[in-house]
Order: C-alpha cells, then structure tokens, then sequence
C-alpha cells in the first residue's frame, strides 16, 4: 500500500453507508486517525477489522501533526477518518491535510457520505447552486451572519445541534420568514425525519416534537416556488 494519507469517509448513521474502497482502504493501512477511539473502534469492530487507533482532533497540537506525517514519511500509510461522515466537513482534518499537502506528502480522497450532500439531494430545493455554512457562530456573530445570508441568492445548507434547533427556527423566522425551510433530522437513522415548510408553519409543526438528534437545515432561495 502506497504511503499515503488517505481521506476516508464514513457513515453519518447507518453502517453499510460505507464504500468497498473505504473498507479495503481500512483494512490495508498501518494506521488510522480518528477523533474518537470509540466511535471509530466500534465502525471498525463492525468490519473486523483491527487497527492502530491514534486520536486527534481540532484542539491537537501541531506535534501530533507532525507525528502523523513523519511516519508517513518514514513509509507508513494513515486513514484519516472523523466521528461520522467526510473528514474536514465541520470537523478536524483540515489542518492536517493542509499541512500534507504542504510537505509534499501524497493524499487521496476516499469519498463517501456527507451530510450535507445527503440533506441537500433529498430537500427538493435547487441543487445547481448552493452555499454551505456548516455551524453557524453560537452566540457573538450570529446575528451578523444571519444578517448577511438574508441576502444570499443561492440554497443555503447550514448544521446544527440538538441545543439550538429550535432557536435557529425562530431565528429563520424573524430573519427569512417567506423562504422554504427544510429540517432533515437523523438521515440514514432509524428516526430519520424531514420536514419542509416556512419557519412558521415548521414551529407548530415542532411544538409536539421531540427534538433529538442531528440536524441539517436548509433554505430555499429568495422567491422560490415548490
Ligand atoms: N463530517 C460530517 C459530515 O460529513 O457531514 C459532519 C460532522 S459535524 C461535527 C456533525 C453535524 O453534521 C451534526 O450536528 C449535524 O448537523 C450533521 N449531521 C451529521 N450526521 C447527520 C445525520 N445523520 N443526520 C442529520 N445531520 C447530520
């Protein structure tokens, strides 16, 4: 096997939403980066396969870094895979994979889920054109960028957590109360759930709900008719 850095997607909820290539890439390599030993212990016991787990995540320091290319250049192969769905998708990797690049040390994608492709194909909204935002800030800028997106003319897809879905609601609702909203909640999952509708009509909808899970919102664009 190639002493590369290979980029592996995996499931965002359901486990055989992983490719052949992902699962031989996995299983040939010397070792695997991942964020959460567990989670990605128990994807890989899933598969049998067993691996050399080294952890990293946003916070590791710049020496876990180049701990990790080092031994690709000393010849070693490394998977790097998150917690669910494609590294570096509003989660770690970017740094890691920047700095690859930088040092010359060969990187292949192996691509799989996301979540935001997975949200964004089955919304309905238009797909030709579209801006990912990911989290939005939490607390200072939000408004801000709630402020800027009003003026997007594209379908914007935004994540968000358990904590903020209903706040981010009535946010859409004060901000863009015309625009189609699309909630896809626990995609691949078994209480998987996607509701479509304008903020206000989301909110009754959601008062009976039990807001559990992950969440991929989406906004039509301006003036767009279902
Ligand atoms: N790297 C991941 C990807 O490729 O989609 C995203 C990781 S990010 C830390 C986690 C967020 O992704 C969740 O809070 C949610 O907004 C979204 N997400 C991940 N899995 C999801 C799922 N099964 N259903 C809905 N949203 C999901």
């Amino acid at each position: 096997m190639d002493s590369s850095l290979f980029i592996v997607s995996t499931p965002i909820g359901n486990l055989k939403d992983i490719t052949l290539r992902a699962l031989e890439v996995l299983k040939d390599v010397d070792f695997v980066v991942c964020e959460d030993t567990r989670v990605t212990g128990f994807l890989l016991n899933h598969y049998e396969i067993k691996k050399e787990l080294v952890s990293f995540n946003a916070q590791s320091e710049t020496s876990k870094i180049e701990y990790v290319l080092n031994r690709i250049r000393g010849g070693e192969s490394c998977a790097l895979v998150s917690d669910a769905g494609t590294p570096a998708i509003s989660d770690p990797g970017a740094r890691l994979i920047s700095t690859a690049i930088r040092n010359n040390i060969p990187i292949q994608a192996i691509p799989g889920v996301t979540a935001v492709i997975t949200a964004l194909s089955l919304s309905g909204l238009p797909t030709d054109s579209f801006v990912y935002e990911g989290f939005i800030p939490q607390k200072k800028g939000r408004q801000k960028k709630l402020q800027q997106l009003v003026n997007e003319e594209r379908t914007i897809i935004l994540y968000e957590s358990t904590y903020r879905i209903e706040k981010l609601i009535n946010e859409l609702n004060e901000y863009m109360p015309e625009r189609i909203v699309v909630i896809a909640r626990e995609l691949t999952k078994k209480f998987e759930e996607v509701w479509r509708g304008k903020p206000s009509e989301l909110l009754i909808g959601l008062k009976d709900k039990v807001l559990k899970g992950e969440f991929v919102v989406l906004i039509s664009p301006p003036d767009w008719k279902e």
